[in-house]
Formats: structure tokens, sequence, C-alpha cells
């Protein structure tokens, strides 16, 4: 599948081109038909595979065809989760280099870095996406310093990895902030899957379409 044949925004397949992909990776190929129409998935996928530009290629669509309610607020509308911080910061690159050619605006907060610039960002400048990882991103939560509930796109990265690093606590609390599942699109990925993980995942997601390479 090339991307040309996915009818991407405009400004979505300019930052594709520019980054020089043409093709789907299976991944993409397997989770964007279903991930572009609207459905839930859950992913069983290893780094390298080109998941980060599954989830991300889905959310900035989302996002650009989604028009604005006037009274929005700049709260994020799409949030990414991440177990560690170079995971994190590698999204956010990633998500960089794919809205440079739309306005959306994209900001990280993620344990062991300046905690006040994050704020700053995040009260000053706004932002359409937000990527984080949990504990972080709780501080934040319980200093009112952001609102998810304008989220209509949850990304769970590495789900496996939250679960082994005792941040499961800390995602249920976040999403128990976003809006209910059937009112947010949720994408899940996650190198294996447990019957943890599948507990979790049929808790934090709505019908979802299985994707596995
Ligand atoms: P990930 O699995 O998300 O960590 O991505 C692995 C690497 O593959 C990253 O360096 C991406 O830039 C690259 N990549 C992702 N999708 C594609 C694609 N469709 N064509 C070529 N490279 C890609």
């Amino acid at each position: 599948v090339r991307f040309h044949d996915l009818f991407l925004p405009i400004a979505l397949m300019r930052a594709i081109q520019e980054v020089g992909y043409q093709y789907c990776s299976p991944i993409q190929a397997m989770t964007l038909p279903y991930s572009l129409d609207g459905h839930d998935c859950i992913g069983k996928a290893q780094t390298g595979t080109g998941k980060t530009a599954a989830f991300l290629i889905t959310v900035i669509t989302d996002l650009l065809e989604h028009k604005l309610e006037e009274q929005y607020a700049g709260e994020p509308r799409a949030l990414i989760l991440a177990p560690t911080r170079e995971l994190a910061l590698q999204i956010e690159e990633d998500a960089r280099s794919l809205t440079k050619y739309s306005r959306l605006k994209v900001a990280a907060v993620v344990g062991g870095m300046d905690f006040d610039k994050q704020q700053k960002q995040l009260t000053e400048q706004r932002c359409d996406i937000l990527v984080a990882t949990p504990g972080r991103l709780i501080d934040f939560m319980n200093r009112k310093v952001v609102f998810l509930d304008q989220v209509e796109m949850l990304v769970i990265d590495e789900a496996d990895r939250m679960l082994d690093m005792g941040f499961i606590p800390d995602i249920k609390t976040i999403v128990r902030a976003t809006p209910r599942t059937e009112d947010r699109q949720t994408l899940l990925f996650s190198a294996t899957f447990s019957p943890d993980i599948l507990n979790l995942t049929e808790r934090w997601t709505n019908d979802p379409v299985r994707v596995e390479v």
C-alpha cells in the first residue's frame, strides 16, 4: 500500500513525502484502513515496525479532519502515552516532523526534565497533541495545568512495558480523565499480549480491531 493511495490530508502527505516514506510497513498497511476509519485498534508490534507512524498518521488525520468547536480552549485533543522519556521524546520528534505543514501543536511532558518549561508550554502555548510519560502527566493533572476532557484520540504505546514498570495505576487514573470509550478513539500497542494486558485492553477500548505483525 502506498501512502499516496490513503487519501490523507495534503499537509500530512507533504510531510510524509519529506521524511521519505513511500510504502506502508506491514503494521501500517494492516492498521491504517481501520484506524483511519475510526475504529479502535490493538496492535501487537515491536519497535522498528513503524508503529509510531501508524498511530501518528491516524492522530494527525483525525485532528486535521475534525473541525474545532468554537469554544475550544486549547486543551490536548490527542494524548499519546509512552513508558519512558526516550520513547516519548522520539514520538514527539516524529510528531513534529509529520505536523510540519499543519498548524497542529505538539508538546511533551516527561519525567526528569524541566518542570517549569513544560508547564509554560502547556499553559501559554497550548497543544493539540500531547506526548507524555504517566508520572509527569499526573503531576500536571493534579496541579490543574492540563485537562483531558477534550481528548478524542488516545494512544497507549508499549503497554506491556507500562505494566512491567508499574504504571498501570497511573494509566487508569489518566484514562478515567479522558472521555468514555464511545466518545474517543483508542489505539493500543504492545509487543506481547499477556492475559493482564488483554484484560486492560478490554476496558480501555471499544470493540477493537486486532492487528499483528
Ligand atoms: P518505529 O517502529 O515506530 O520505531 O519505526 C521504526 C523506523 O522506521 C523509524 O525510524 C521510522 O522513521 C521508520 N519508518 C516508519 N514507517 C516507515 C515507512 N512506511 N517507510 C520507511 N520507513 C519507515
